[in-house]
């Protein structure tokens, strides 16, 4: 049964429903992609799906707008597919379930992929719109942006004729998105070596942390549960004889690690002095980091008592020394735009095996020449500590247009319709649109969407009056000459 039926405007929200009964978490758009295609091809459009499954429709101009340059309208059609720990749902085969509440839309139990279904379903629906006046309108939707936007990478744009791009991948009303940081991938391998040795294990667990998104969040500040580890087991060198026995934490190189833990074999008679320097080290970060990150804890347990493959005391002196000393965070403001970050790095996952300690790195820029510093900053420091470095990943920085006549015209209309001036930013994330300016030369492009709220999260909802004047404004911008 329908839940979006009687919400305006009807086709947007019908072509969203339609694609929210379709699975399309990252890395599962088969269905999705096969659905846009068959949009197209009922409709007698031009379109291409390519290997990568992404989606290129093209509908001609309207009368009377032949001479009006093409437009392209851009977003993912992949979603972050995630749920609550008791939702039942199996998001690789079944579709959402809807919910409204008040002026919000969410799904029950799981993500909703406002972000970025909003962006396919308005263009859907002005595609399926025979009334509203356009340009020639490239519509172009990728897979896979979500895990390190895999479908833009290779995409073949070279049939578009557009130099105007909007993409709807921004979740707030009233911002018009100019720029985004460049980025890439950066892992250090450690070689190790282990030894035997009798001991206690016990697990020191850091915990509590907010975390967050490296690209978003990374100027609030929160502990980095790996380099506060890194801290603790720098400090405990000259206090305790302790193995290292495992290292892990953080879940993504682009999500600030909100827990970490240690296992370490110690003599049984000392592990109660480790247990008491555990509790002074929380006290001790519970004090510095009350304002920016209250929750922190650090946890001690006791495990088994045995032989246990530690790390020789060389390696081990290696591996924290490195862990002390490991860049994090903030490396530079930008001057012209208060408040946004120009470059940073954010030391996301922490590991172990038998023969190597790995960091994996989320390196950002929104200048060229700063990414390429910071890499090898990163570089120079692995080399310090004969580990191996590699850089993947890597993606263009989308550089902020002062002359964009797209954004100047995004502007009036914004202005007119609104009564208001739309904020113009640039963010630290990443986005396709850098992908894109580098691929379309010239390309002049702006970002903007409704309002989406907890995006990534099983709490995601998007703002049904939102979705209206960002549909209304839509409308005002393809037919503007
Ligand atoms: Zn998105």
């Amino acid at each position: 049964m329908s839940v979006l039926d009687c919400l305006q405007p009807q086709k947007v929200f019908y072509f969203f429903e339609q694609l929210c009964a379709i699975p399309h978490g990252s890395g599962n758009i088969e269905k999705i992609s096969g659905y846009l295609a068959d949009f197209a091809k009922e409709r007698g459009l031009f379109h291409i799906q390519d290997e990568a499954k992404n989606v290129i429709i093209v509908k001609e101009a309207s009368k009377g707008y032949e001479d009006v340059p093409a437009l392209i309208i851009q977003g993912h059609m992949d979603m972050v597919a995630v749920k609550e720990p008791d939702c039942p749902l199996d998001m690789e085969k079944d579709g959402l379930l809807l919910q409204t509440d008040g002026d919000w839309i969410m799904a029950k139990g799981t993500s909703l992929g406002g972000d970025d279904g909003i962006a396919a379903a308005y263009a859907l629906a002005l595609l399926d719109d025979d009334d509203m006046p356009h340009p020639r309108l490239e519509v172009v939707l990728t897979v896979d942006e979500e895990t390190g936007m895999g479908g833009a990478s290779v995409i073949d744009v070279s049939m578009l004729q557009g130099k105007r791009m909007l993409n709807i991948d921004s979740e707030e009303e009233g911002i018009l998105l100019t720029g985004c940081a460049g980025g890439a991938r950066a892992v250090c391998r450690l070689p190790i070596v282990r030894e035997n040795i009798k001991g206690t294990a016990c697990r020191i667990t850091l915990t509590g942390l907010l975390g967050g998104h490296s690209g978003i969040e990374i100027h609030k500040e929160r502990g980095n549960a790996n380099c506060l580890l890194g801290r603790m087991l720098y400090a405990l060198l000259r206090k305790i004889a302790y193995g290292i026995v495992d290292l892990k934490g953080g879940v993504a190189d682009n999500a600030i690690p909100a827990s970490a833990a240690a296992v370490l074999a110690v003599k049984e008679e000392d592990a109660g002095a480790l247990r008491k320097m555990t509790e002074e080290y929380e006290a001790l970060l519970r004090k510095e980091l009350q304002t920016k990150d209250a929750g922190v804890r650090v946890v001690f347990e006791k495990l088994n008592d045995g032989t246990h493959a530690i790390l020789t005391e060389a390696s081990k002196e290696k591996a924290v020394h490195m862990l002390m000393i490991a860049p994090n965070g903030i490396q530079a403001m930008n001057a012209d735009i208060p408040g946004l970050v120009q470059t940073s790095l954010n030391f996301g996952i922490l590991s172990m095996d038998d023969k190597e300690m790995t960091l994996q790195y989320s390196l950002r820029s929104c200048v060229t020449t700063e990414k390429d510093w910071l890499s090898s900053r990163v570089r120079a420091f692995a080399e310090t500590f004969g580990a191996a470095f590699a850089l993947s990943g890597s993606y263009p920085a989308w550089e902020f247009q002062k002359d964009s006549a797209l954004l100047q015209k995004m502007i009036e209309i914004y202005e007119r319709m609104f009564g208001a001036k739309p904020a113009i930013q640039t963010v630290h994330a990443g986005m396709e649109c850098g992908i894109f300016a580098e691929k379309i030369k010239n390309l002049d492009c702006v970002s903007f969407g409704p309002d989406i709220k907890d995006i990534h999260t099983p709490k995601e909802r998007l703002c049904i009056s939102s979705v209206q004047r960002m549909w209304a404004y839509l409308a005002e911008i393809v037919s503007a000459k």
